[in-house]
């Protein structure tokens, strides 16, 4: 008898109970389900992903090896990550039979997604820290030829600090240099091009690393305007969008918005994945090497000159702009309240406070919804997806 023959199927599970005493659930995935969990001996809390690899009428066995296989290769890709500051680590890992437990450490203030739907739309300094160290870690996982392939904002996590820590590497894979990868996976917004021309195409040369960069690009334009580069309410119009190329910088938020930013995401979004941004070009664009405030500042007399010319011109520029704004009327207001930028913050604010449920997450859901013009409409697709019995009512 082997090795393998004489441990029970159950035994990976009941290590976990005995060491681990699951608590609510922090979130779902396809065939997974996300705990908190404490630690029985120290009471330390953890969130312990749970795979369910049990055989049901829902699932083929084929299904299932499936995942069994993939969930094995995110172990492995997690193992290879172990100790990269801005991912998340694996603490432990349990397999029996019917069940994966992997157990990371809690990041209390959940998702990026969730934030930003609070927040709406973030500053450009607030951006500029999330996409610099969502950036390196993506320089750390190319630099060894690992595709992550899932990046989106449900899949970035927020430590106590706001530190973000990238998730979910079920998607991830490993390729040799130079290797490319057919498969199509991913999340629609946020699939690259050339993943979208490998499933039209057999005769497809593949893709590679790049596809991280786009979604990177597309996660940026996203915390930036509150609403993703892509969207539509058909799918495969949205993928039509994604194949063309066809977004823009149209929509009132990016007029406060600098070039440099615009730049940066036109160079993240292009279809062509060989002129598109490598991670290290991303990197040292101009947009990260603004506001970088050095430890100890030496000012020397010519630095000290420059600081007060510009702080004059500064000063001159503010008090023209302030004498050319038009003033707010209430005639302003009741004629176009979208456009002055305090009421268009709170009517977007309240939008999300109202519908931000409904436009949570999903395949065919998305926060984009919240930002097509015409009431009913929205409320129709949002109320069709969610329920079809309320369509009725209309
Ligand atoms: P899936 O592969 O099924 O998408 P994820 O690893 O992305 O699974 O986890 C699903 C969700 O569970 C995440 O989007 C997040 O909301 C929550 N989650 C995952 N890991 C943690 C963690 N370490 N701390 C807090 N919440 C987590
Ligand atoms: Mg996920």
């Amino acid at each position: 008898m082997t090795k393998e023959e004489e441990i029970p199927d159950w035994v990976g599970a009941q290590e976990f109970y005995e060491k681990y005493d699951p608590k609510e659930i922090l979130g779902r995935g396809v065939s997974s389900v996300v705990r908190r969990c404490i630690h029985k001996k120290t009471l330390e809390e953890f969130a312990v992903k749970i795979i369910d690899i049990t055989p049901s009428d829902k699932m083929s066995p084929e299904e299932i090896e499936e995942i069994r296989e993939a969930t094995v290769k995110e172990i492995d890709i997690l193992k290879k990550v172990c100790g990269e500051d801005n991912i998340i680590q694996l603490k432990d890992c349990y397999e029996s039979k019917a069940f994966f437990f992997l157990v990371f450490d809690l990041m209390r203030k959940g998702e990026l997604f969730d934030y930003l739907t609070e927040k709406v739309t973030l500053s450009e300094r607030e951006t500029r820290n999330i996409m610099r160290a969502l950036l390196e870690v993506v320089q750390v996982l190319h630099s060894k030829n690992i595709v992550h392939r899932d990046l989106k904002p449900e899949n970035i996590l927020l430590d106590d600090e706001m530190n973000i820590k990238l998730t979910d590497f079920g998607f991830s894979v490993q390729i040799k240099p130079g290797q490319t990868l057919k498969e199509v996976c991913g999340t629609p917004g946020y699939l690259a091009p050339e993943i979208i021309e490998c499933s039209m195409d057999a005769g497809h040369s593949g893709y590679g690393t790049a596809v991280d960069i786009w979604s990177s690009g597309v996660i940026m334009y996203t915390l930036l305007a509150g609403s993703p580069p892509f969207w539509h309410r058909k799918q495969m119009l949205m993928l039509r969008m994604i194949l063309a190329g066809n977004y823009d910088f149209s929509s009132p938020e990016w007029e406060d918005r600098s070039d440099t930013v615009k730049d940066l995401i036109s160079r993240m979004l292009v279809v062509d994945p060989k002129l598109r941004y490598t991670v290290t070009d991303a990197l040292n664009h101009s947009f990260f090497s603004q506001y970088v405030v050095n430890e100890v500042r030496q000012f020397t007399p010519y630095r000290r000159f420059k600081v007060i010319c510009m702080t004059v011109l500064a000063t001159m520029r503010i008090y023209c702009n302030y004498r050319r704004a038009k003033p707010v009327t209430k005639e302003v207001i009741k004629s176009d309240p979208y456009a002055v930028k305090p009421i268009r913050k709170l009517i977007d604010a309240c939008a999300f406070k109202i519908y931000g449920h409904w436009v949570k997450k999903g395949q065919t859901q998305n926060r984009a919804a919240l930002f097509e013009n015409t009431p009913k409409t929205i409320l129709l697709s949002i109320i069709a997806e969610n329920n079809d019995s309320v369509q009725q009512i209309w």
